[in-house]
């Protein structure tokens, strides 16, 4: 029985983990869940799963929640009774939370990009020091993890993280200036929550998903590519010193990553499979990517090299310029211009401290929101 905490459980990871979790009622406990804002989905949950701890932001204070006892995310991530925590928030919440549970030696599977985005060097350091596992959920990741079984981590020549394009792969440049954040919601083939999908659309996704790459598995950028993949059928591949390469291949459900990351080191037999019918298949293309037409990939790529406060302040200038786009305060390619003018405007500190990163959270956040302060 390998008993889990799941925080972030109304969101869309959080859920596709529950769906998982309730097809292994044997297998599986739930010890804790933790939201947001979302108090009636989680109250539901609660009621299926009767995990006997939760926390909620709207419920600071609350001692129960339909018996369940409310403790803080720092409390739940490192309870003695959690052997295994998903952590699917979003956002900078994450961060304090998975801190606590490397401390406490928990196994952590990673779904919050902004945890190695902001803090990659520090959280790596401190899963060493506490012998703390951390796994990927997202797909990309946890296709080269994959790949990299039984594989030594010096016989890597390169990783290629594969990227679907988005809904705007094939738009000109005037065209990306035109669109709207409804255009930009509507992912061709993945289905995820707001923020995600609009860093998709940038491919801003793509190049924090770049700096993770980095810290999950040890290689260096140079090292690291990024090719199209319309399909989104190859969810990444890793190319040996020997010329090899091995690739991941599954239809785009993110069940599939999540229960590899539950399950691992052993792979179960899934009730949401769905094999890939390689004879419908027309064909697998590739294509190189634009950064001229995708400027946030490139602006995050060199953010994660030059490393120090800079990805901290490049994810969180990010989620202002998106909050601003999807407000219609600004056009799509400002997203890139506010994320830009934010990087160029900071004065870096090349080994930070947690706090050191909190503080150029914030400071990224007031500057970019400069000149548009009635978006508050
Ligand atoms: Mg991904």
């Amino acid at each position: 029985m390998k008993r889990l905490a799941v925080l972030g459980s109304t969101g869309s990871i959080g859920r596709q983990t529950l769906e998982v979790v309730s097809a292994f009622p044997d297998r599986f406990e739930v010890v804790a869940l933790a939201c947001g804002e979302n108090v009636s989905l989680l109250k539901e949950q609660v009621a299926e799963f009767k995990p006997r701890l939760v926390c909620t932001e709207l419920a600071a204070g609350a001692k129960e929640i339909l018996g369940a006892t409310c403790l803080s995310l720092e409390e739940i991530a490192s309870h003695p009774d959690v052997d295994l925590v998903v952590i699917s928030t979003s956002g900078k919440a994450g961060l304090g939370a998975t801190l606590a549970a490397i401390r406490a030696g928990k196994k952590v599977a990673l779904a919050n990009k902004e945890v190695l985005v902001m803090a990659g060097g520090i959280v790596v350091a401190e899963a060493q020091k506490y012998d703390a596992e951390i796994v990927p959920i997202d797909s990309e990741h946890s296709a080269i993890w994959q790949c990299l079984n039984g594989e030594e981590r010096r016989t890597v020549s390169k990783l290629i993280l594969t990227a679907s394009g988005g809904p705007f792969r094939q738009s000109t440049l005037a065209q990306l200036a035109a669109v709207t954040p409804k255009d930009a919601l509507n992912h061709p083939t993945w289905r995820m929550g707001t923020k995600v999908t609009i860093d998709s659309a940038t491919l801003m996704n793509k190049g924090m998903e770049v700096i993770e790459a980095h810290w999950l598995f040890d290689i260096p950028y140079s090292q690291i590519e990024v090719v199209i993949h319309p399909q989104s059928i190859i969810h990444s591949i890793v190319e040996f010193v020997d010329g090899s390469a091995k690739a991941q291949l599954s239809l785009p459900d993110m069940r599939l990553p999540i229960q590899y990351a539950l399950t691992h080191p052993e792979r179960w037999e899934s009730p949401f499979r769905e094999g890939i019918d390689f004879g419908s298949i027309v064909s697998f293309d590739f294509e190189p990517v634009d950064l001229d037409r995708f400027p946030c990939l490139k602006l995050a790529m060199e953010a994660g090299e030059r490393g120090g406060t800079y990805p901290a302040v490049l994810s969180a200038a990010d989620e202002v310029a998106v909050e601003l786009f999807l407000a219609k305060k600004i056009g799509f390619p400002d997203i890139a211009a506010v994320v830009a003018r934010t990087l160029d405007c900071h004065e870096v500190i090349s080994y930070p401290s947690i706090e050191d990163i909190f503080a150029a959270d914030t400071w990224a956040r007031e500057t970019a929101r400069l000149g548009f302060e009635e978006a508050e």
